[in-house]
């Protein structure tokens, strides 16, 4: 568990002020090698209410603290931003959602696709979901 001190560190280093509800869904976030829906946040975190973790979350989102995505089943998943300080969007990678165990795996080490838009349209991120079977679940399936 990342530590009460680090967390609000990183998010001064995001322009966040630390308050005790921000540093606890941080904390919370950290915990998660795999992105978090509000729900799964809710699960984690039965102290505080869902209102604000969603104001928690919007503001993280703001101040890309977070970076979401949808996925398969159209819900928003979030995940910390891989880089400290401001995010210059580095961090940008695929994402796979298993659609039997209905989890979301980050591939970082897959950047997402560049595409040439049309001109006037300028790019800030891209999100991508690749919908299949996770190694467990083929696996599972394929042993049966
Ligand atoms: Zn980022
Ligand atoms: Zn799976
Ligand atoms: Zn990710």
């Amino acid at each position: 568990m990342i530590k009460p001190e680090e967390a609000a560190m990183l998010l001064e280093a995001k322009g966040v002020k630390p308050t005790a509800n921000r540093i606890l869904v941080y904390q919370a976030l950290h915990s998660q090698t795999m992105p978090m829906t509000l729900k799964d946040l809710e699960t984690k975190m039965l102290n505080m209410d869902k209102s604000s973790i969603f104001r928690t979350l919007t503001l993280f989102i703001e101040y890309d603290v977070v970076h979401t995505f949808e996925d398969g089943r159209g819900i928003v998943n979030y995940e910390l931003c891989g880089e400290k300080g401001k995010c210059h969007h580095h961090d940008n990678h695929i994402h796979f959602y298993c659609k039997s165990c209905k989890r979301s795996f980050c591939l970082d080490g897959i950047k997402a696709p560049h595409f040439d838009l049309p001109e006037g349209f300028v790019s800030i991120t891209t999100s991508f979901v690749i919908k299949g079977e996770c190694p467990q679940c083929s696996k599972k399936r394929r042993n049966k």
